[in-house]
């Protein structure tokens, strides 16, 4: 629930604006009215800390301008932007520094619009199948009982006979998304992860607990099911927090979620920008960012992240595999990165 919301003009001229609008009004939620989200500069609170925390839990409804979508390599084609920011405050999160000063949750009405782009984008490459990635820069299971916007994107590419959407979240609350008419074109995933990361790392996210309940309701449902264990973390005693990691979803999955089943399994990295954005963000974070632990792998653009020595992250990655193979014989490990 946010604290604060905020709407730029144009978004009450689509019926998903207002439909926001009398949501917020409902909750008893303050509302602003603000020309464009780049001029919310004056937030609450004395220190750069606290703004933060109360941007974190700050919605601004605006229309999406840019309809050219990123690429989203290696989970899909394509981003498909329905919202930016998000309200976890997980340590290690990319939006710490790819949103920079405004980590601000902004959800996008024009949802025709941008359905309209995919549209155009699986068109191109059909009859080749073109996947698109609905959580690059949020999460949109936790905002989905705002905008209902996943909902609209999920029963669009049920039609696509060449598109397919996928998604990753660390929120349990997908009640809503279970009726959907999916088709099968959605890969429903959740993020998981050793208890002492979840434990040390993600806060104001789903416990796992609740997490795996809920993969098993969309497994019910029908849908295609993935886990992304991400980051996998080096840390004492890591390989019997994965190993209890995957024997508890085998123990919680119900027998259907075992038939298509994906894994993603992406190592810890950081870039030097990162790290000092989290260490002010989060200074008592126990989240390991030494650079002379690590290996420095050069960016495509410049600036390079630091990932574990190849021995250390071909350790994680055979433990890992193993141990999924151990328990879910017929599932498919899509990358480890
Ligand atoms: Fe970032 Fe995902 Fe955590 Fe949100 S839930 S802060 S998007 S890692």
């Amino acid at each position: 629930m946010p604290e604060l919301v905020y709407f730029e003009p144009d978004a009450l001229e689509y019926p998903k604006g207002k439909q926001i609008l009398e949501w917020a009004k409902h909750h008893a939620l303050p509302v602003h009215m603000t020309t464009s989200h780049n001029r919310i500069t004056n937030l609450p609170g004395e220190t750069e800390l606290e703004k933060y925390k109360i941007a974190k839990n700050t919605l601004v409804v605006g229309i999406r301008k840019t309809l050219t979508f990123d690429t989203s390599k290696p989970s899909a084609e394509y981003a498909i932007p329905i919202a930016t920011g998000c309200m976890g405050h997980c340590h290690y999160c990319y939006l710490q520094t790819t949103l920079g000063a405004k980590p601000y949750i902004r959800v996008y009405v024009n949802i025709e619009d941008i359905l309209q782009a995919a549209h155009k984008y699986i068109e191109e490459r059909d009859p080749e199948v073109t996947r698109f990635e609905a959580a690059c820069t949020s999460d949109p299971v936790g905002i989905e009982h705002i905008t209902g916007s996943l909902k609209q994107l999920i029963e669009f590419m049920a039609d696509q006979p060449s598109g397919r959407l996928r998604f990753v979240t660390k929120y349990h609350h997908v009640d809503t998304l279970l009726d959907a008419r999916h088709n099968g074109h959605t890969r429903f995933r959740f993020s998981i992860n050793a208890d002492y990361v979840i434990r040390h790392f993600e806060p104001s996210t789903s416990s796992f607990q609740e997490r795996i309940t809920a993969a098993g309701k969309v497994a019910r449902a029908g849908y295609p099911l993935g886990f992304i264990i991400a980051p996998i973390i080096w840390h004492e005693g890591w390989e019997q927090g994965y190993a209890d990691l995957l024997s508890r979803v085998a123990e919680t999955l119900p027998p259907e979620a075992s038939s298509d089943l994906t894994f993603e399994l992406i190592q810890h990295r950081f870039t030097k920008t990162a790290k000092r954005v989290i260490e002010a963000r989060y200074p008592k974070t126990k989240l390991e960012m030494d650079e002379a632990k690590r290996k420095y792998k050069w960016g495509r653009w410049g600036q390079g992240k630091y990932v574990y020595p190849d021995e250390q992250a071909q350790a994680l990655r055979e433990f890992i595999t193993e141990k999924i193979f151990l328990h879910f014989p017929l599932a498919k490990i899509e990358y480890f990165t």
